[in-house]
């Protein structure tokens, strides 16, 4: 697994962005660079993330994927989805189909099931009911979508609400990935990341009301210990089950609480971020 981000460009200001805007690489487009990293890695899934990779156009996006597809990668083209509501027909099926050439999937970042909630994560005026509108135009372009739901301190109440507003208003989606906040980058060391157990009985009823509704779930970066009935569905652990290398094992960190834990084994522990706020589980 690789990641490339594009360039820090964003029509969001999220509070959880953990690549801020202010850092990093520029705001232009560099196909010349994107090419030469994307050659530079090994074949495996490619996340193509940004700031904002739609913002760098159809034709740029698809010359990329069209060079992960020969590379033998697959893309993951991370997207909040809001350029996706305004963007002319053509170009939309055009990227759309490139992806899909790549074996690709959308990964959409959805963090909210409300318009106020999702203004005060994303800071994007109108944004929810763009990001509706561009994730539907994506489902019926014939892509496929992964929803990701950043859980924080002003979206885990709401859990199982996301869930409900998935089954209703986002019919087609592949899948729900619920992933933890990262503690960092403008979310560092933050007050947006709450504790796993207060996250856990939100957690639980939306995994359950999303099983109801026969959509496929996933979590990261809440350890199984925190997901009752539903640990399975810990992503960790299909990977250390494999042995698979990769960011999980430099992130994560096995605590004194965890001595004992039957899942000892399968799970890397909590994320040190988390631990750097709370100290303990
Ligand atoms: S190893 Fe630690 S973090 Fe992981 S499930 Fe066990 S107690 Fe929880």
């Amino acid at each position: 697994m690789a990641l490339i981000h594009l360039f820090r460009k964003c029509n969001q200001h999220c509070v959880f962005c953990s690549w801020p805007q202010e850092e990093g690489r520029g705001g232009d487009a560099d196909m010349r660079g994107w090419l030469k990293e994307m050659a530079s890695m090994p074949p495996g899934l490619v996340q193509i993330s940004g700031g904002e990779p739609l913002l760098a156009g159809a034709y740029n996006l698809c010359l990329l994927l069209a060079a992960a597809r020969k590379l033998g990668s697959k893309a993951e083209l991370q997207t909040n989805a809001l350029a996706a509501a305004d963007m002319p027909a053509v170009d939309l099926v055009k990227i759309v189909r490139a992806l899909n050439a790549a074996g690709g999937y959308f990964n959409v970042n959805f963090p909210a099931s409300s318009p106020e909630t999702d203004f005060k994560i994303t800071r994007a005026s109108g944004g929810f009911n763009k990001r509706l509108a561009g994730v539907r135009r994506l489902i019926k372009a014939g892509a496929e979508v992964r929803l990701t739901h950043v859980v924080n301190s002003l979206n885990y109440r709401a859990l199982p609400a996301f869930a409900a507003f998935a089954a209703k208003k986002l019919k087609g989606a592949g899948w729900i990935q619920f992933s933890y906040i990262k503690g960092v980058g403008r979310a560092e060391g933050s007050r947006f990341l709450p504790k796993y157990g207060a996250v856990r009985p939100y957690l639980e009823k939306a995994l359950a009301a999303a099983g109801k509704n026969n959509i496929h779930c996933e979590v990261d970066h809440i350890p199984p210990c925190f997901l009752g009935e539903f640990y399975r569905l810990n992503v960790d652990m299909a990977k250390m089950k494999g042995k698979v290398k990769g960011p999980h094992l430099q992130e994560k960190k096995h605590v004194p609480a965890c001595r004992g834990c039957r899942f000892f084994k399968l799970c890397p522990g909590p994320r040190k971020d988390y631990i750097a706020v709370h100290k303990t589980l």
